[in-house]
């Protein structure tokens, strides 16, 4: 009975050290994968895509390369939520997936939005980390349909790569908050439509909603992870353009009202300015505060996110779009032809059903939560 005692010991024991190790092997291979395939480099790939509402076309434009890697350094080759775009990276010698993310776009939301039409060209891109062996990257296009068309597949060339210098950073940056952690999410407010002399302005509203993501859960939890930083560079013009009121300014990313027709929606075909503006520092997140006092915004899924930095009312609607931006979370409100609204759900609050709810729902938290576990 005591060697059986002792071995029921020694399997609980044996069972133990197994689970530990296979926890601690969990955690290292998320490590020593992203350290085995990629440098601590980002490269930003941009092309241009246009289409109609059922196909698209995209051509390549360049690579830019920029010093460190600030997306997902863990579940590599996992996407958060499959949204309108994907990028993966396969390694050439292998065919294994080694990255794999998703993101949607102004374009995406012209096509299935503006259908009657053909679309002009969006200047769009994505950045994926350095890989160190020869991959190809490629780009598709994910449609509700389920149908997948490939846009873009291509050779990444080391030897060529490595000739490209690093992004230049041309504009002054200023720190809103640092991360206590090496691994932090990096988030970037640039200004559009603020001049020389407006730079105060623009900080002064990107502290303002910087301090109001962190009085919401479960950002609060996790603040200590977030750095945020903020680009000091100016337009020519103060103000946006708002072709509904024949506004025009001349402005470094080209955001507009009226976007689609629909008065309060900002936004800009020219993603390459908002990337190249961006990436004056480490960002995973751009936020685009325009120089305007007049309502409306915009958030799309691992793209941008845009506000009047001049309204105090924008407060609660930044932290409803943030969410679109940061971890896709859909509207939660019904409206016709809003089908994102799953049946049965539209009762419970949260701020992505109502302005005036001051919290994200439990589902909208655990999205987020596990976003900001990926880092
Ligand atoms: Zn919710």
């Amino acid at each position: 009975m005591k060697f059986f005692r002792l071995a029921k010991e020694s399997v609980k024991f044996v069972l133990l050290t197994i689970f530990f190790a296979v926890i601690i092997s969990l955690t290292v291979t998320a490590q020593e994968s992203f350290k085995e395939n990629f440098y601590d480099r980002t490269l930003r790939l941009t092309y241009s895509i246009f289409g109609d509402s059922t196909s698209c076309k995209a051509n390549f434009n360049g690579w830019s390369i920029i010093d460190g890697w600030s997306g997902k350094k863990k579940a590599l080759d996992i996407c958060h939520k499959e949204s309108d775009m994907m990028v993966l990276i396969t390694d050439k010698a292998t065919k294994r997936i080694i990255y794999r993310n998703s993101y949607s776009s102004l374009f995406c939301e012209w096509q299935t939005m503006c259908f009657n039409l053909s679309s002009g060209e969006f200047k769009e891109g994505v950045m994926i980390p350095f890989p160190k062996h020869p991959s190809i990257v490629s780009v598709i296009r994910n449609y509700k349909s389920g149908l997948k068309q490939t846009l873009l597949d291509l050779e990444i060339d080391l030897e060529k790569l490595s000739d490209i210098p690093s992004v230049n950073k041309r504009y002054p940056v200023e720190s809103l908050q640092r991360a206590k952690t090496s691994r932090s999410i990096d988030i970037v407010f640039l200004p559009e439509g603020y001049t020389a002399k407006e730079m105060d302005k623009f900080l002064e509203a990107a502290q303002k909603m910087a301090t109001q993501l962190f009085e919401y859960e479960p950002f609060s939890n996790y603040k200590r992870c977030f750095n945020i930083n903020a680009v000091l560079a100016p337009s020519p013009e103060s103000g946006i353009d708002i072709p509904s009121e024949n506004i025009e300014r001349k402005t470094l990313m080209d955001f507009s009202y009226d976007t689609f027709g629909i008065e309060r929606y900002i936004g800009t075909s020219n993603y390459w300015s908002v990337s190249e503006l961006a990436s004056n520092t480490s960002w995973s997140y751009a936020i685009i505060l325009v120089n305007s006092e007049k309502y409306g915004g915009g958030g799309i899924y691992n793209f941008y996110s845009v506000f009047p930095g001049g309204n105090s009312q924008i407060l609660e609607l930044f932290v409803h779009e943030f969410g679109h931006a940061f971890a896709a979370l859909d509207d939660e409100y019904e409206e016709p032809g809003n089908a994102l609204v799953p049946l049965g759900e539209s009762n419970r609050d949260c701020i992505m059903k109502t302005l005036s709810t001051h919290y994200y729902c439990g589902e909208c938290k655990k999205k987020v939560e596990s976003v900001i576990k990926r880092r």
